[in-house]
């Protein structure tokens, strides 16, 4: 029995000339694409990296520069 790819999103079977051929593989439909995408972007599969003290402190220090230069009225 030959196992036919199924879209990750709707698990729905495709053929295999929609696996060959079709641009929104491995999902069955640009719906299904978006989908996936709209996941990623939303950081549910992102891999979370802990912010370090260094970049911490260099975000704080740009961020009273920023605040500095609107005091100024730039
Ligand atoms: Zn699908």
């Amino acid at each position: 029995m030959v196992r036919l790819p199924s879209c990750p999103i709707c698990e729905i079977e495709l053929s295999a000339t929609a696996a060959a051929r079709s641009k929104t593989f491995p999902f069955c439909s640009e719906r299904c694409q978006q989908v996936d995408l709209l996941r990623w972007s939303d950081g549910k599969y992102a891999i979370v990296e802990p912010l370090s003290a260094d970049k911490l402190a260099e975000k704080q220090f740009e961020d009273e520069m920023d605040g500095q230069f609107d005091d100024a009225g730039y």
